[in-house]
């Protein structure tokens, strides 16, 4: 069995023309899981050759902006191009379900003049949330999900997920600063995709809104003594900031590769990771 990791975007809040918003695809043969749906997502998922309606279901890990811009894209896009009622089971920390709400409120006309033009369009985007803490999360589709909370204080709740499917076992972190909830979600897993942040540089900036951020995020060195800790096989890193030239990122790499024996994936967007059960790939 295999899961598939795709960096579908690679970059932060910072717009980066080479670089979409947050977000990863875990796939089975069978499933497609979104973590985190950021800028552009659709367009790196139409990439990846994955649409909106094979989507099983769109998992966010916190409620910054920036990782959940282009959710209502993938509302409406999976709501037009699908020909019966296709529920989207979006899973995220409490606050998703007023967020959701919020968006299909601004969505509003949209979904009005869609309804009025299309005469078999009878029906609004079905969205269907669960908001998680802490366990199993039940979505559509056959690979096993759960989630541990995740430390990105002051941003309150963030979480943590982890797919196991046939022997193989994905976690993606978010953003986080290493904690507990993350190393129990990460024990004996094979993969871990972890947002990172270069702390040595961002320290150096002269601009305290920059620095305000070094608090909340890991950097790949910390990243690398989690999987380190947990005895992950692969880490894979994503979220640069600051952003590197595409085909870079060595120094990443390097920063990582002083604290961790696994391999280290340090890639552009649409950059795939294949995870079978008891390699090292
Ligand atoms: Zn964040
Ligand atoms: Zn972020």
């Amino acid at each position: 069995m295999t899961l598939s990791i795709t960096l579908l975007g690679t970059g932060s809040p910072l717009p980066d023309p080479h670089r979409a918003g947050p977000a990863t695809l875990v796939s089975s043969e069978a499933d497609h899981y979104l973590v985190d749906a950021g800028r552009g997502v659709l367009m790196r998922l139409a990439a990846a050759g994955v649409t909106a309606e094979q989507l099983s279901a769109v998992l966010l890990t916190h409620l910054h902006s920036d990782h959940f811009t282009d959710l209502g894209d993938v509302i409406t896009t999976r709501w037009v191009m699908t020909f019966e009622p296709t529920p989207l089971t979006v899973v995220g920390p409490v606050g998703t379900k007023s967020v959701v709400e919020h968006l299909l409120g601004a969505l509003g006309p949209d979904i009005a003049y869609r309804m009025a033009h299309h005469g078999d369009l009878d029906h609004p985007p079905p969205v269907e949330v669960v908001e998680v803490e802490d366990g199993a999360v039940v979505v559509p589709g056959a690979v096993r999900v759960r989630c541990a909370p995740t430390d990105h204080k002051p941003v309150e709740p963030s979480a943590g997920f982890r797919f196991d499917h046939g022997g193989v076992a994905v976690v993606t972190a978010g953003d986080t600063v290493p904690c507990a909830g993350l190393d129990r979600l990460c024990q004996g897993a094979d993969a871990l995709v972890h947002t990172v942040i270069r702390k040595d540089v961002i320290e150096r900036l002269p601009v305290q809104r920059m620095r305000d951020t070094l608090d909340y995020h890991s950097s790949p060195e910390q990243a690398a003594q989690t999987a380190q800790r947990a005895g992950v096989r692969t880490l894979v890193l994503t979220h640069y900031v600051p952003a590197f030239p595409p085909g870079r990122g060595e120094d990443w790499r390097a920063l990582a590769a002083a604290h961790f024996d696994g391999a280290i994936e340090v890639g552009d967007d649409l950059h795939r990771v294949d995870v079978r059960a008891g390699d090292a790939s």
